[in-house]
């Protein structure tokens, strides 16, 4: 059985080796995550250039993402590392104090603007909502608050305010710099944290062009803000190639109690704009320490492929976990079982809807003729950037979906697609029913389709150029075909 759900896998301490990157490749991995919140240039270049030559090794088909830090608001430092806060002490943001300063009664901050946006009885997240402040008094310089729930809290935690609302541009300075180092390791994928609005995208499309990357645009779903309104929502998904339901941000802004129902929304807007879809954060999140998941972690992960999403994403349990691989098995596991269940492959989706685009409707079309025509084993589509396979992907289907692309770009990409599978094929020069017999040769080698067996295939009239598909076919295996 091919697995339809993509695993995206983030990349850290714990896999940053020859040996441990190949090993959470070969367990499953999809996509590979340099996350650039941590690390040196050098430890993605080095990274990037691993997965490439194991890729190449093993004839695998695997997308890099770098994800840029964003503008997450961080405290300073405190003179022991560490403090512990009691519920009802007095805690002040002071952006006087020295860097290093911090102790259980203030700490420094150097984002000045969220001074000017704080007001007297905001909450205040702090360490992914573990720690949480209310505002009592607010200052030219200062946040003087009292502590609801107190803990431990170490250096440089992140900030985020219950609501969200916190007015930083997306795009900081560094990520710039970024950015130009994910273009030299051309990264297939790269992701905007914290996108206020489909201008923040934009202004990303346009560094991203300056820097000569074609990269997928992923942007992360994690402000409050964001998800109020469906028209932000569908413009920064449409300004996007990819969103991802950046769950560990998002929640702390919006509260655990909206989260799945908003999961849940996030993925079927995605699916209907025609874009591809991330489920993220502390999906497995017990295998840092834990060679097996929790049963509520594995429900998480079926829930997400119930919704359909294309991929799911680790975190902490492959940057920096104890078990990597195992994580990525089991994921690969769950995704599987639950991916077994009839319910998952069968949809009216857009059943309904008009399409003004002919590429779109042969795409949809071939799954619809798929699904509801007996004997077909798979669907083929020729394909110079990807797109066919994912517009017929966003169609919920069991059986499986081939790109056909000679372009090593695409070929790389479409890893993120849900049932996406790649197949290296060079189309330029060869006559047109030589094309389709040697595609339909590709899929029964791979023992996917026998004689007798049929298969749909979608292309166009030029097999190297994007566009342009307009051709759906249907050929029984081993029958003479035109
Ligand atoms: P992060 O993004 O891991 O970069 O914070 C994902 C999330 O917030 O869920
Ligand atoms: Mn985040």
């Amino acid at each position: 059985m091919l697995r339809h759900t993509k695993i995206v896998a983030t990349l850290g301490p714990s896999t940053t080796s020859y040996e441990q990157i190949e090993a959470v490749i070969l367990a499953g991995a999809n996509v590979l995550r340099l996350n650039f919140s941590h690390g040196e240039a050098d430890d993605h270049r080095q990274r990037a250039s691993i997965i490439r030559q194991v890729a190449k090794k093993h004839n695998l088909f695997v997308a890099i993402l770098a994800d840029l830090q964003g503008p997450k608001i961080r405290i300073a430092r405190f003179k022991e590392n560490k403090v512990q806060l009691n519920n009802g002490d007095t805690f002040v943001l002071d952006s006087t104090l020295g860097y290093e300063d911090g102790d259980k009664h203030q700490v420094g901050i150097d984002y000045l603007a969220l001074i000017t946006d704080s007001n007297v009885a905001d909450v205040l997240l702090l360490d992914d909502g573990r720690v949480v402040l209310e505002v009592t008094a607010v200052s030219s310089d200062k946040i003087t608050t009292k502590v609801i729930t107190g803990g431990p809290l170490s250096n440089n935690k992140g900030i985020n305010r219950l609501g969200g609302g916190l007015s930083a541009k997306a795009l900081t300075d560094k990520d710039k710099a970024d950015i130009i180092i994910a273009a030299e390791i051309q990264a297939d994928y790269i992701a905007v944290s914290f996108p206020r609005d489909e201008h923040d995208m934009h202004e990303a499309r346009e560094l991203l062009k300056q820097a000569g990357s074609h990269a997928g645009l992923v942007a992360k779903i994690e402000r409050a803000e964001t998800i109020a309104d469906n028209e932000i929502l569908d413009n920064i998904i449409r300004a996007s190639e990819v969103v991802m339901v950046a769950r560990g941000d998002l929640a702390v802004e919006i509260g655990d109690a909206t989260l799945v129902g908003v999961q849940k929304h996030i993925i079927r807007r995605a699916r209907s704009l025609n874009k591809v879809v991330i489920t993220a954060t502390q999906m497995m999140e017990s295998m840092i320490t834990s060679p097996m998941p929790t049963r509520a972690e594995v429900s998480d992960v079926a829930n997400a492929v119930f919704d359909h999403t294309d991929a799911v994403m680790l975190s902490a349990e492959t940057a920096a976990g104890e078990y990597p691989v195992q994580a990525v098995e089991a994921m690969a596991r769950i995704c599987l079982g639950a991916e077994s269940s009839p319910s998952v492959s069968r949809s009216g989706h857009r059943l309904n809807e008009e399409f003004s685009d002919i590429d779109e409707t042969i795409a949809l079309a071939a799954i619809y003729t798929a699904n509801h025509l007996e004997g077909v084993k798979a669907i083929i589509c020729m394909t110079a950037s990807g797109a066919t396979p994912k517009q017929a992907t966003r169609l919920r289907t069991a059986l499986p979906v081939f790109a056909l692309s000679e372009n090593p770009a695409t070929q790389t990409k479409v890893a993120m697609y849900r049932n996406v599978h790649t197949i290296p094929f060079q189309a330029s020069g060869m006559a047109i029913n030589e094309i389709n017999q040697k595609a339909i040769d590709e899929v029964v080698k791979l023992g996917v389709a026998k004689e007798g067996d049929l298969v749909v295939i979608t292309k166009g009239d030029y097999v190297d150029s994007q566009g342009g598909t307009n051709t759906l076919k249907i050929v029984r295996v081993g029958e003479k075909i035109q």
